[in-house]
């Protein structure tokens, strides 16, 4: 199928199926084919026809899954990895020794660990900063700052934290701000519409969508020194998807608008739901009126998404009894697949955890939103 020429009025919808699409001369096929060649022929003048020297470098298949990025996130360039943690890892390679870096308080735990356990024995600093509070941002910018870290909505408490306020603060700060989209998906928010410099995604999660395929990239809004290094340590570092990947990625990103439209439906209303009962103390999803960034999420996403926390009366005690008494949420880790997922962070955390030990993250899938009310609330009945 050929590319189509004006790609910049189409909506995400279009654009996740019709980007990207390669010619495949040989058999005409709709669906790309799968290129496992790791290696390409070399014409007659010693020249790579297609500009593919070998699969670590460049693979048709991964070139497909980041162009497609690259538009759904409207960046210049994106990068994919083999998991969001060498996406991740990749963007702080690109830092120099004595670097600063801000990271949320609340964040996907990977994020802070993988500064504090690897990257502080190669120079970098880092600050935990509530990011929710633009004044606890501005406080914590010291002359060597080099980064403000962004995750909206964060892992596992929700918090929203404002995109375009904190991307101008950085602007005037000359800090790269750099936002982990993964919880909400290049279809409900667009940080770099929204200022910021760099998008990182966990592909594993909504964009794969079936849980079967792990994955991570690094969307840029401008192509420069900073996206030519991220670049040349994708090749040099080797932390590539395999072609298969690349393959289960794109085909699942097909259906990104459509599946999160209706995840989200459910979320809205299981935590209406969970919100009205007795033994539930708290809920956290941005698409509640009592949440804390209700507001800056009205704004700047267009649905509360389908991932949120709920901490029941009680402890840790509870909330696994709770987990246990359900049927249709799958006690495991991760999120973003069809199949609803429960989990208790507090256990996977550990110890130190500041996340509260009777909250419960849920990942809701695309089951009939009913069927999801009426199993939680014969668990809740049984606490
Ligand atoms: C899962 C996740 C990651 C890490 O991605 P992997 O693909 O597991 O390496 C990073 N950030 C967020 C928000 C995540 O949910």
């Amino acid at each position: 199928m050929a590319q189509p020429t004006s790609t910049s009025l189409m909506k995400p919808e279009t654009l996740a199926l019709h980007s990207g699409q390669f010619e495949d001369k040989n058999a005409a096929a709709v669906v790309a084919p799968l290129y496992l060649s790791t290696t390409f022929e070399r014409d007659e003048n010693y020249e790579l026809p297609n500009g593919y020297l070998y699969t670590r470098a460049g693979n048709p298949n991964r070139e497909q899954l980041e162009t497609i990025l690259a538009t759904l996130e409207n960046g210049s360039e994106a990068m994919a990895f083999s998991s969001g943690q060498a996406a991740a890892m990749t963007f702080f390679q690109c830092l120099k020794p004595g670097d600063h870096v801000l990271v949320p308080d609340d964040a996907y735990y990977g994020t802070p660990s993988l500064l504090q356990d690897f990257f502080t024995s190669w120079g970098l600093t880092f600050s935990k900063v509530d990011t929710t509070k633009i004044a606890e941002i501005e406080n914590a910018i010291r002359p060597e700052t080099r980064v403000v870290w962004l995750e909206t909505p964060s892992n596992p408490q929700l918090k929203v934290s404002d995109l375009q306020e904190i991307a101008q603060l950085a602007k005037a700060h000359n800090l790269i701000s750099v936002c982990d989209n993964t919880w909400a998906t290049p279809m409900l928010q667009n940080p770099l519409n929204l200022g910021c410099d760099v998008v990182m995604h966990s592909t594993t999660k909504y964009l794969g969508g079936h849980s079967d395929v792990l994955g991570g990239a690094l969307i840029f809004k401008k192509k420069g020194e900073l996206s030519d290094r991220a670049r040349q340590l994708q090749t040099l570092g080797g932390a590539v998807p395999s072609p298969f990947d690349c393959w289960l990625v794109v085909r699942g990103i097909k259906t990104l608008a459509v599946r999160v439209r209706q995840q989200s439906a459910n979320a809205q209303q299981v935590a209406e739901f969970l919100e009205s009962q007795e033994a539930v103390e708290k809920v956290h999803y941005p698409g509640l009126v009592s949440h804390a960034g209700f507001h800056t999420s009205q704004r700047q996403m267009s649905s509360g998404g389908a991932m949120l926390s709920v901490q029941v009366k009680g402890g840790a005690d509870e909330a696994l009894v709770f987990i246990k008494k359900l049927n249709l949420f799958t006690p495991a880790t991760s999120l973003g697949g069809v199949e609803s997922l429960i989990e208790h962070r507090a256990s996977v955390e550990g110890p130190d955890t500041l996340t509260p030990k009777n909250l419960l993250r849920i990942s809701v899938g695309l089951e009939h939103a009913e069927d999801l009310i009426n199993d939680l609330r014969q668990a809740l009945a049984g606490l």
